[in-house]
């Protein structure tokens, strides 16, 4: 369901440079620094940031032109950084400009396309991921599809059990930093103890995807920073048609041979 567009557009040659430090965040102000013709990039990331602003409703009045940053994928496409807790899961951005520089944005609820990954290597490890779904679902998660679960190498730290990992796709309609804390509490009423980091866990529960959104958060990066390098969160997406990261694209050339993941069940 489409929530909000916007569309916006500046005179190139009505923007003066000076404005750079009030309206681009950090990612921005590197690029800017190499960029040669710097009205237009200005102008191109103003009229993006306004278009947003109206298409999520609030106008600029409430909100920081250093909440969001325009970046690009590895083709060029222009796409949001999110430093602020919104509640759409996908957003597209178009740019164009010649005189002027124009904006569209359109805002978009889309059912499910937040990925979340789970593993375990303490106790019974099917029976974990299991009751973590469950508890998921008692506290309102909509869980949509579910991965096979494999069994894999620990990774980072080595001397430790076996994980069984999976993915499931869910749909909520909690932000991301709100979905990050429950899965914090449901960590916890399972009995998760943080001893030391990569270590083992009765559960682990990460945001990977969260529609085509990226976020930059104090406490949050989607998608997952790590989880390009990870086959036991590639193989499970994939095996569940998440094939779009939204910087890097088609998630199936991160499939390695070799690397083994172990199916235990398609059936849990
Ligand atoms: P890793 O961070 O590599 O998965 P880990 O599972 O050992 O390692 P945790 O102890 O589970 O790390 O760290 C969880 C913290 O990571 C959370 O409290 C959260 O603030 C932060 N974090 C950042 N991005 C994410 C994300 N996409 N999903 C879950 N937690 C995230
Ligand atoms: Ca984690």
């Amino acid at each position: 369901m489409i929530i909000g567009t916007g569309v916006d557009t500046v005179r190139i040659d009505r923007i003066k440079e000076g404005i750079s430090e009030r309206i681009l965040g950090p990612r921005e102000l590197k690029e800017f620094e190499k960029v040669k013709d710097k009205k237009t990039y200005l102008a191109s990331h103003f009229a993006a940031k306004e278009a947003f602003f109206k298409a999520i409703g609030t106008g600029v009045r409430n909100s920081c032109f250093k909440d969001i940053e325009v970046i690009h994928d590895r083709l060029g496409k222009p796409l949001f950084v999110f430093h602020k807790d919104y509640e759409f899961n996908c957003v597209h951005l178009s740019i164009a400009h010649d005189y002027v520089a124009l904006a569209q944005v359109i805002l978009e609820r889309c059912y499910g396309k937040i990925y979340l990954g789970l593993g375990s290597n303490i106790g019974n490890r099917l029976k974990n991921i299991q009751r973590a779904c469950d508890l998921l679902q008692i506290l309102g998660i909509n869980v949509v599809r579910k991965s096979s679960i494999y069994e894999t190498k620990p990774y980072g730290v080595t001397d430790q059990p076996e994980f069984f990992n999976c993915v499931i796709e869910i749909d909520t309609q909690l932000t991301p930093g709100n979905l990050l804390k429950l899965l914090l509490h449901t960590e916890q009423i399972m009995g998760r103890v943080r001893e030391r980091r990569w270590g083992p866990r009765i559960i682990d529960l990460d945001i990977l995807l969260f529609g085509n959104t990226v976020y930059e958060l104090k406490e949050l990066s989607i998608p997952h920073y790590d989880m390009l390098n990870r086959q036991f969160t590639i193989v499970p997406l994939v095996e569940i048609g998440a094939n779009n990261h939204p910087l890097e694209g088609n998630l199936t050339k991160f499939l390695k041979e070799g690397e083994k993941c172990r199916l235990i069940t398609s059936n849990w």
